[in-house]
């Protein structure tokens, strides 16, 4: 059994009791980097101290920088289709809404689009489908990659997909994407049922069971989630990591990412109130609690956030950010429709905005894509960063790809900050050897060579 729900209520339950004294060992005890169990994150997810959220936050935020030093990696979704045969109820492009002007892009249009970010400097993206069984199938999407990866810069395709059968996974990974994202949306079977009434989706157990077809296809590189709003977030939190334990114990391999998607309204939505809303101060929780449990595990922040909370999250642990999105296929090249969006995004500053507010908060702003190019995916990329060794890996590729956005993207401003960025960074390194080769890569790419990495 993937979930068990009944454990879950347990532990919950059992965590209520925990005093202030436990809930202060659980944070002591999370600061060594080896992670928490459900029970210890059920009890910190209770913590309602201030004085002890605080030093949750300041926990995560120093685990966070222990493991991955202060990058912060960009990247931007690619809607392909809103066409869907699902029915989700919180979802723009559910089959339900009539209202929404749809549209499956052809691949000529998904090409001007990957370039149309790669004009602002994008160089990973997250390609986005609705479900689709004849439109948006395997062979579209590969279709889609193959094209990107031929006629544009962008150098790493995750996808965020509907789940698949095996045979369909292999040829991804044949395409070389990076990671495969799913989100659960949430664990709670009878509230699953609920929001998903009919379409391919409504099949809980199909989509529990869609990273286990991937790990049968050989994709390690898996990317996870709930959808926060439609049940508990405790319960979905605990529910999430036990999944991701049983990945671990199966595979030897857990979750290489996992997103924390808020519900938005949507145009045409079927959801008028939020059944259970979680408020500023209970998500920054949830993502500092997160970070201390799962410490190697990537936490990543779309533009559903407010540019004011997200700049408050950086501080919390998250290590991904999209930036610049539209989440309406042809969103990029065409002027933005949301008759055609899947939700209303929060976040609305451009990409060179975000680089360099990134920059002005001391962070490294990343278009890192180089563990994926070397093979540094799933144990393997586990393995050096539970020895420590990914931190300087991250860094070096940070500062070099950020060179490259000062060079050919960069405005004054933005340009401005992220130089100080490196020059900061260059000085924490504290091996010269790295050091001088850091220094002489930053030359090299200062007179034209691009796409350097360790
Ligand atoms: N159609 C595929 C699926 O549902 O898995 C993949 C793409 S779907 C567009 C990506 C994610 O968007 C969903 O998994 C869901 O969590 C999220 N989403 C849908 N409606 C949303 C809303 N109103 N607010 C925030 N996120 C939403
Ligand atoms: Fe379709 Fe995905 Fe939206 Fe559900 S969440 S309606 S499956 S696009």
């Amino acid at each position: 059994m993937i979930i068990n729900e009944k454990e879950i209520f347990d532990i919950l339950d059992e965590a209520r009791k925990a005093d202030i004294d436990e809930i202060e060992e659980i944070i002591e005890k999370s600061k060594d980097g080896f992670g928490l169990s459900l029970y210890e994150t059920s009890v910190l997810l209770n913590a309602e101290d201030k004085d002890q959220i605080n030093e949750i936050f300041h926990a995560a935020k120093e685990l966070k920088q222990r493991i991955y030093g202060k990058r912060v990696v960009l990247f931007a979704p690619l809607y392909l289709t809103n066409k869907c045969v699902n029915n989700c109820l919180y979802c723009g492009f559910r089959v339900a809404n009539k209202g929404l002007i749809r549209k499956t892009l052809s691949i000529d249009e998904i090409v001007e689009e990957s370039k149309a970010l790669e004009e602002q400097g994008q160089k990973r993206l997250l390609l986005v489908a609705g479900e689709h069984p004849v439109e948006s199938n395997v062979d579209y999407i590969v279709e889609a990659i193959n094209e990107i990866y031929n006629n544009s810069d962008m150098r790493r395709l995750n996808i965020n997909a509907a789940p698949m059968e095996v045979e369909d996974f292999k040829k991804l990974k044949e395409a070389g994407i990076g990671t495969y994202q799913c989100f659960q949306e949430t664990y709670h079977r009878e509230t699953y049922k609920r929001m998903h009434p009919q379409g391919l989706k409504s099949d809980y157990d199909y989509r529990v069971t869609v990273m286990d077809r991937c790990m049968e296809a050989g994709i390690d590189d898996l990317g996870m989630g709930v959808l926060y709003g439609l049940y508990d977030y405790k319960f979905d939190t605990l529910a999430l990591l036990q999944h991701a334990e049983y990945l671990e114990g199966k595979y030897g391999c857990g979750p290489h990412t996992i997103s924390v998607p808020r519900l938005r309204p949507a145009h045409g939505s079927a959801i008028e109130e939020v059944e259970y809303p979680l408020t500023d101060e209970e998500f920054k929780k949830l993502v500092a609690v997160l970070r201390l449990a799962v410490p190697y595990t990537g936490i990543i922040l779309s533009t559903r956030e407010s540019k004011q909370l997200r700049d408050e999250l950086l501080d919390l642990g998250v290590s991904q950010f999209s930036a610049g999105s539209s989440t309406s296929p042809g969103g990029y090249k065409d002027k933005k429709k949301e008759e055609a969006d899947q939700f209303y995004t929060s976040d609305e500053r451009k990409l060179d905005e975000i680089v360099n507010c990134i920059s002005e908060s001391g962070y490294i702003p990343s278009f890192c894509t180089a563990c994926y190019r070397v093979g540094r995916t799933g144990e393997q990329f586990m393995k050096l960063v539970k020895d420590g060794k990914m931190k300087s890996i991250c860094r070096a590729n940070a500062l070099m790809t950020l060179q490259e956005y000062i060079e050919d993207y960069a405005s004054s401003d933005s340009s401005e900050n992220a130089k100080k960025v490196i020059e900061t960074l260059l000085k924490e390194i504290d091996n010269e050897k790295v050091k001088e080769e850091v220094y002489n890569r930053l030359d090299r790419i200062q007179d034209g060579e691009r796409d350097l990495y360790f």
